[in-house]
Parts: C-alpha cells; sequence; structure tokens
C-alpha cells in the first residue's frame, strides 16, 4: 500500500487520523488530522510534530512493542480548549516491509469532559453550601455542652439559631431535589388543563403573609376572562413563588409587587398563541451585568443579603427549567434603583 492509497483510506474515516511508520514519519493524514496538528505535518517526525509527552510515548511504546495504546491530547480550537481520546495501533501486512505502521485516531471528548468538569464544579458547590451551616450546628452543639450548659438563656438563644441553620440545610435540600425533578421531566410534556388566574391567586395567597411582614402589597392585573391553557399546574405554581418570593424578598422596599397577565393571539417571541406573566418589582434592582447568569444554579446577584435572607441560589434555576419543559421563555429587565421586571411567556395552545 503506497502513502496515496494511505490517505485515501484515512479520507473516509470520520475521525482525525494519521498513519506512522517504523521509520517515526508521518506518512499519510487526513484533512481533520492536519487541522489538528499543522498542514505540514505528512513526511515529518512525529516527534517534532505532536509535543505532548504522553502521546509521545503512548506512540513510542505502540512503535516499538506492537501493543495498542490510549492517551489524551489536549488542544484548542480558536474558540476553547478540546480534549480528545487518542487510540495508538499496530496494523501489520500492508505490503511496507515487515515493520508495520501505527494508526492513531483522535476522538473528540470536549463535551463529555465539559460536563464532568460541570458535575464536579455542582458537587463542590453543593458541598460548600451544606458545609456553611453544618459548620454553624456542630459548633453550637459544643457551645451548649460546654461552655453554655448551665446557662438557659444562651441556650435559647443558640436553639434559634440552630434552628435556622438546620431549616437553610432543608430549603437546600428541598430545592436539590426539586430541581432534580424538573430536569428529569423536562421532555415530558404537561397535559393538566389549567386555569392561570387560579394558579396565581392561589400562589399569591400562599404568600400573602411573606408580603404583609415586608410590607409590600400585592396588585394584580388580569385579563377580562380567565386563561385556560394546557400546563403542570404545580410546576407553574413553583415558578411563580420562587419569582413572587423574590421580588418581596429583594425588591420589597419599593412597597409593591404587580402581577400582570396579558393574553395574545400571536405573542410575537412564540410566534404562536401566549400569554405573558410580569412579576414587576420597584426595588434596588439587579445590576445588568448579573442578568445574564442570574438563572445558574448558586448564583447570586448580591450573595450577602440572598444568604441573610436564607435565599438557596437555586430558586431560578428550577424555574428556567420549569419554563424550558413548557417551550416557554423567560425574561429579565432591571434597572438599578428602579426595580425588576420578570416576564414568563408561555404557549397557550400545544403548539409543541
Ligand atoms: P436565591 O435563593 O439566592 O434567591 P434565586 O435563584 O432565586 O436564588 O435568585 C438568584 C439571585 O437573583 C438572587 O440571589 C438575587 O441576588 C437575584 N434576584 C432575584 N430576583 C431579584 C429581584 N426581584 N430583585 C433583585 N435581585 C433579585
Amino acid at each position: 500500500m503506497t502513502d496515496e492509497t494511505l490517505d485515501a483510506f484515512l479520507a473516509a474515516v470520520p475521525l482525525p487520523g494519521l498513519v506512522i511508520d517504523a521509520s517515526e514519519r508521518i506518512v499519510a493524514a487526513n484533512s481533520d488530522a492536519l487541522a489538528l496538528i499543522g498542514q505540514q505535518a505528512r513526511g515529518q517526525n512525529f516527534v517534532t510534530i505532536m509535543r505532548q509527552p504522553a502521546l509521545l510515548e503512548a506512540i513510542e511504546t505502540t512503535l516499538a512493542e506492537g501493543t495498542a495504546r490510549t492517551t489524551q491530547y489536549l488542544s484548542n480550537d480558536g474558540a476553547q480548549d478540546t480534549t480528545f481520546r487518542v487510540s495508538c495501533r499496530m496494523v501489520r501486512g500492508l505490503g511496507l516491509g515487515a515493520a508495520g505502521l501505527v494508526v492513531v485516531t483522535f476522538d473528540d471528548i470536549t463535551d463529555k469532559e465539559q460536563a464532568s468538569q460541570m458535575r464536579r464544579d455542582f458537587v463542590a458547590n453543593v458541598s460548600h453550601e451544606l458545609r456553611t451551616p453544618l459548620t454553624a450546628l456542630m459548633g453550637f452543639i459544643e457551645t451548649l455542652r460546654g461552655p453554655a450548659r448551665n446557662d438557659p438563656e444562651a441556650g435559647a438563644r443558640f436553639l434559634d439559631i440552630m434552628q435556622n441553620e438546620a431549616e437553610r440545610m432543608n430549603r437546600l435540600v428541598g430545592d436539590l431535589m426539586s430541581l432534580n425533578r424538573v430536569e428529569g421531566e423536562e421532555r415530558v410534556k404537561p397535559t393538566q388543563n389549567i386555569v392561570l388566574n387560579d394558579i396565581l391567586n392561589s400562589t399569591l395567597h400562599t404568600l400573602q403573609h411573606l408580603a404583609r411582614d415586608a410590607d409590600v402589597a400585592f396588585e394584580v392585573e388580569y385579563p377580562e376572562s380567565p386563561v385556560s391553557m394546557i400546563a403542570d399546574g404545580d410546576q407553574l405554581k413553583q415558578v411563580f413563588t420562587n419569582i413572587i418570593m423574590n421580588a418581596v424578598k429583594y425588591g420589597g422596599s419599593g412597597g409593591k409587587v404587580t402581577v400582570r397577565v396579558t393574553e395574545s393571539a400571536r405573542e410575537p417571541v412564540l410566534r404562536a398563541p401566549g400569554v405573558r406573566i410580569q412579576i414587576i418589582d420597584y426595588g434596588a434592582g439587579i445590576d445588568p451585568i448579573h442578568l445574564p447568569r442570574l438563572t445558574e444554579r448558586f448564583y447570586r446577584a448580591d450573595d450577602h443579603r440572598s444568604k441573610e435572607l436564607g435565599g438557596t441560589g437555586l430558586g431560578l434555576a428550577i424555574v428556567k427549567h420549569i419554563i424550558n419543559r413548557h417551550r416557554g421563555r423567560l425574561r429579565v429587565e432591571s434597572e438599578l434603583g428602579q426595580g425588576t421586571t420578570f416576564t414568563v411567556i408561555l404557549p397557550i395552545q400545544e403548539s409543541f
């Protein structure tokens, strides 16, 4: 087999691939491989072209011993770092002398690597979020057993703090379970017939005491006739609870939260019949730099305030997944000092 036939053969391989002979020369390579390791690679010694020690060692071992090896190759495609799983295999009997050739193929595993990095980050975040209240609890238990053993007043105070910390952990675990559930259901179409006004009214009723404590009045603006649609009622209630609760918690200084519903026969964003639910507060607002990342897990625009108010940092991540499941959209507009508007846009008919 000539170098040209090897090239023709490699051109049909759907991965970057190249062939190295016993004299360590790159004798053939397809265009994907050349794009990866350099256009001038053909005919060169592989050691001068691929400078990563793990890959060089794998190729050398396969050349010397004939055993298959796999390793990783790290590169960058101009936009991001990329990772390849590289396989080195010996081929004999192609008529190019007794010595075999080494076929090297590169499998792009960047997505898998990124997914596992995200998983590691998530576990690190969860551990960190749980550790803070846990450390506080352990500290207070020790104090109650030791210095504060005979001080019932301090004991009662510490128990209050311990209850708060335990509740924070409970909320975090609850939100993690919700997030897990809504992520798992994201591809399952909602099938319930619901009346949106009922869901909103029931949400506002549940949050009434929170609003009263924060001196916030709810104001509702509904269309003349109730909005019926197909959705998952419990999940929509969770969406509105999370957003309205945030409006009260973070925007409560405005004294009022408006819930405005508008129905449209052709919602421009969806290009289909839809409904917009706007939750408007008149409080501190959110710096625009935070807006693109607001629905990321554990992202907080104001870390200190969120923790002080018992936030888990997961509320809007849950909201995003539920809205995705309903094939809807979430828009956030805010101006510092003027307040924030969260707009949930949902399709009304089964236009999935
Ligand atoms: P948290 O549990 O921290 O409230 P969320 O995911 O619900 O987490 O919200 C993420 C962050 O977005 C909050 O920490 C807060 O900084 C910010 N935020 C959400 N809603 C508002 C709002 N109405 N006004 C100001 N900031 C808000």
